[in-house]
This record gives structure tokens, C-alpha cells and sequence, in this order.
């Protein structure tokens, strides 16, 4: 029992350490869209805060990064509600992994469960809501409750409708992107004028996004691929799949890579299909997106605090690879 009490006491220790900096690392990446270090550090001290708090559920607090989505929401930005929360997503670093879930989530469910498999975009979340088929409001995640309105700045980006083919009331979801090419010039140009650079693709679209003046976002030029319709049953759509035609017909951006996959081996061929096409990519991918296809089993199964249980992101693994290579070759 004394042993017992001495390792709830280092765990303790550690678990405040965990938070503490894994919360600084937030601040920077989310609040202030310039990061310190590595996706791939953040994620691996994320999971030893998530195992130690499996271990030990009494050291999980409201201040703990697994308890909250995204950032705080910017003082300079209207504040937007989102009834409806923009969730954050679990993740796997392999296969192993991804079939563990699938396994864990086909358990509870009887009848065979179908995926549909995308591509992960390497942006931020962006809802847009249309009343009468014209845009009336853009917003971010925000913290997931309360995002931040970017409705003048959305107007600037060319892939975002201004007005829809039918006059619907309707919320879609997706993730607004610099385009590779984007970046390296917009980088390219802040270097000269010697400026900040941006460390990634993604942030420099958060940053451009979260603009006071419309007029600098203009000169980004943001993408997006919408992937979410909320509400779906409002229009007769009964699968992800069918969500995306749903949204390309409206004439949203929707990324032409989803196929629907009945099993695992098909994912697997995807993920392989995918990491080979990656670099030919005009844009930022971290990872791929499985989700069970059936909305109404999505409904059923329902989210967690943080994620959503009916979908999980395949993370790549870290480029690290070649740098540790060329550390040795050097150190030779
Ligand atoms: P996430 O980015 O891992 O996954 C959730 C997000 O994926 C969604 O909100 C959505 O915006 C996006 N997405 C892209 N394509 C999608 C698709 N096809 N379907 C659905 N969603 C799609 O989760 P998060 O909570 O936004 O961020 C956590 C991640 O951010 C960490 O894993 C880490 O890599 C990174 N991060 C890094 C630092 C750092 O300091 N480097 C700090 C905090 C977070």
C-alpha cells in the first residue's frame, strides 16, 4: 500500500507537469498560431498524460488537455456559439491501433459496419451557415463551444459559395488550407520583408483565417473541402458519403479522394495508396479520416467530452525519419 501511495504521488507530480506544458504548447499553436515544437513531440507527450490518466482517473482535472478542444477563443473576434459542438477527433499512430477501434466499435454494434475513409486536411475547422442559400456566417472552432466569427474574411476565399443553387437554411463543416504553393510564396515574401515566418501550412492558414482586416486574408489565398453537413436528415441524406455529394452539388469544395471501404484491408490499401500520392498533393495532409458512413449510427454512438466515438484519425508517422539519418551520417 505504501508503494501504491508513492506512485500516486510521482504520477501526480507528472500528470501536473504533463498539463502544464502540453497547455503552454496549446496556447502557442492554437492562440497564437506559431508553434515551438513538433506535431509529432506534442502528440507523443499528449498520449503519456492520456495513459497516465487512464491509470489513474482521480488525476484527470477540467484543466487537462484531454478534457478541452482547441484554444481560446480571440478578444478581438465576435464570439460565435456552436449549439452544435466542433469536436476535436481521437487518434491512432497504426494499424494495430485503427483496428483495435474498429474491433472495439463493431462489438457493440450488430450489423456490419461500413467506413467511409477521407483524407485528413491540414488546416483548421471552419463552419459556414447559409440562410436562404446566402452565406450569412463563417466561424472557427474556437474552443468548441464558442468559435470566432470570420464571416467578412470568408467572403474573400474563392471555393466558399456566396449563395447556394436552392435558397436552404443550412450549416456545413470543413477545413480551410493554404495551398502548398501559397505558403512557400507567402512565406518566401514575409522572409524578404523580414517578417515572421509561419512554421506550417497550418498555421499559416489559422493566421490568415483569424485576420482583423479582410483585406490581408484576401491576399492569402485559403482553400477549403467541406466534410460535414449538419443536420443531415433535414435533406434526406442518410450516409457521410452521400453528405459529400450532397455538399458538391451545392457547389462546396469537396475533396475527391473519400471511398466508402467495408473493411479493413481496404483502408489499409487507401492509407498505401494515399502516403504514395502525398507529396504530389497542392495541399497538407497529416493523416486519414475513417467514419462510420451510416449517419444514424453515428448519431448512436455520439462523442465523448473531446471526440466523436464513430470516427478516428490514422496519424503518418513523423517525418523524422530522414533528419536522424542525415544527425548520424553526420556524427560519423
Ligand atoms: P486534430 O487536428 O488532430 O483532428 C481534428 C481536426 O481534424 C478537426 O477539427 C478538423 O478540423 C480536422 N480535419 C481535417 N480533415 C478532416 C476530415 N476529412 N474530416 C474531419 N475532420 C477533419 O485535432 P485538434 O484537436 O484540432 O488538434 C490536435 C492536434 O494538433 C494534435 O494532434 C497536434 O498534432 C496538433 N497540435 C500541435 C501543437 C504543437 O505545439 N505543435 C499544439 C497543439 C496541437
Amino acid at each position: 500500500a505504501e508503494q501504491s501511495i508513492n506512485d500516486h504521488e510521482v504520477a501526480a507530480a507528472k500528470v501536473r507537469d504533463l498539463v502544464t506544458q502540453l497547455n503552454g504548447w496549446r496556447t502557442q499553436y492554437y492562440d497564437q498560431d506559431a508553434p515551438t515544437v513538433e506535431d509529432h513531440v506534442y502528440d507523443e507527450t499528449y498520449r503519456q498524460l492520456q495513459d497516465l490518466e487512464a491509470a489513474y482517473p482521480d488525476l484527470i482535472t477540467p484543466e487537462s488537455p484531454t478534457q478541452a478542444v482547441g484554444g481560446t477563443p480571440s478578444g478581438d473576434l465576435p464570439k460565435v456559439p456552436h449549439p452544435i459542438p466542433m469536436l476535436s477527433m481521437g487518434d491512432v499512430f497504426s494499424l494495430a491501433e485503427l483496428k483495435d477501434w474498429a474491433q472495439r466499435l463493431e462489438a457493440g454494434v450488430d450489423d456490419p459496419v461500413a467506413y467511409n475513409v477521407e483524407l485528413k486536411i491540414d488546416g483548421l475547422s471552419l463552419s459556414l451557415v447559409y440562410e436562404q442559400g446566402r452565406l450569412v456566417q463563417g466561424s472557427t472552432r474556437g474552443n468548441g463551444r464558442i468559435g470566432e466569427d470570420v464571416t467578412a474574411n470568408v467572403r474573400t476565399i474563392a471555393s466558399v459559395p456566396q449563395t447556394l443553387p436552392e435558397p436552404l437554411d443550412i450549416e456545413v463543416r470543413g477545413e480551410c488550407y493554404m495551398p502548398k504553393a501559397a505558403f512557400a510564396a507567402l512565406n518566401a515574401q514575409r522572409e524578404a520583408d523580414g517578417a515572421p515566418t509561419f512554421a506550417n501550412p497550418r498555421n499559416a492558414a489559422a493566421g490568415s483565417l483569424r485576420q482583423l482586416d479582410s483585406k490581408v486574408t484576401a491576399s492569402r489565398q485559403l482553400d477549403t473541402f467541406m466534410y460535414t453537413v449538419i443536420d443531415p436528415a433535414t435533406y434526406g441524406i442518410t450516409t457521410q458519403h452521400e453528405a459529400l455529394a450532397f455538399m458538391a452539388k451545392l457547389g462546396f469544395a469537396t475533396n475527391p479522394t473519400a471511398i466508402v471501404a467495408e473493411d479493413l484491408t481496404t483502408i489499409d490499401d487507401y492509407i498505401t495508396a494515399q502516403t504514395a500520392d502525398r507529396d504530389s498533393l497542392a495541399y497538407g495532409i497529416d493523416g486519414i479520416v475513417v467514419k462510420v458512413n451510416d449517419l444514424a449510427l453515428q448519431e448512436e454512438l455520439g462523442n465523448t467530452v473531446k471526440v466523436p466515438r464513430w470516427e478516428i484519425a490514422y496519424k503518418f508517422p513523423a517525418e523524422i525519419a530522414k533528419t536522424v539519418v542525415r544527425d548520424i551520417e553526420w556524427t560519423i
